[in-house]
């Protein structure tokens, strides 16, 4: 049995998984609230935690191709959106790299005083991480 890690983050509020609580991101992270994903409304952020990634694939959307990955969340691999590999239109390249959450698959949980500072790292065994699902 492996192990895992999960990170837990910190900041003025946290982006987590709305199935599961997962943490995702933090808000300071949110680089725009005007995008639109597969499900309505999205947010751009520029770094996520504890999810992975599916195969690379060449999508055409209303800004133009893009090289796109999904977004799974790593504990109950719910589909969150999707990250930036690579944009074709030279005024896409800001995206590349960063990450569409789908406001449908997440929600935004205020952090409180005992959370504050550092982020902090916690191993998990695989098989507890299983049991949560
Ligand atoms: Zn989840």
């Amino acid at each position: 049995m492996g192990r895992a890690f999960r990170i837990y983050l910190a900041g003025e509020s946290v982006l987590i998984c709305r199935q599961c609580g997962n943490h995702l991101a933090v808000s300071e992270g949110v680089m725009s609230k005007q995008f639109t994903g597969q499900h309505g409304r999205a947010l751009l952020v520029q770094q996520v935690v504890n999810t992975y990634t599916g195969d690379a694939e060449d999508r055409d959307m209303r800004t133009g191709r893009h090289t796109v990955r999904d977004v799974f969340c790593r504990v109950c691999h719910t589909t969150l959106g999707w990250k930036y590999d690579f944009a074709f239109e030279h005024d896409q390249k800001y995206k590349e790299g960063k990450f569409i959450l789908e406001r449908e698959m997440i929600t935004e949980k205020p952090e409180s005083k005992r959370d504050l500072g550092r982020p902090r790292i916690e191993e998990v065994p695989v098989r507890e991480l299983l049991a949560r699902v």
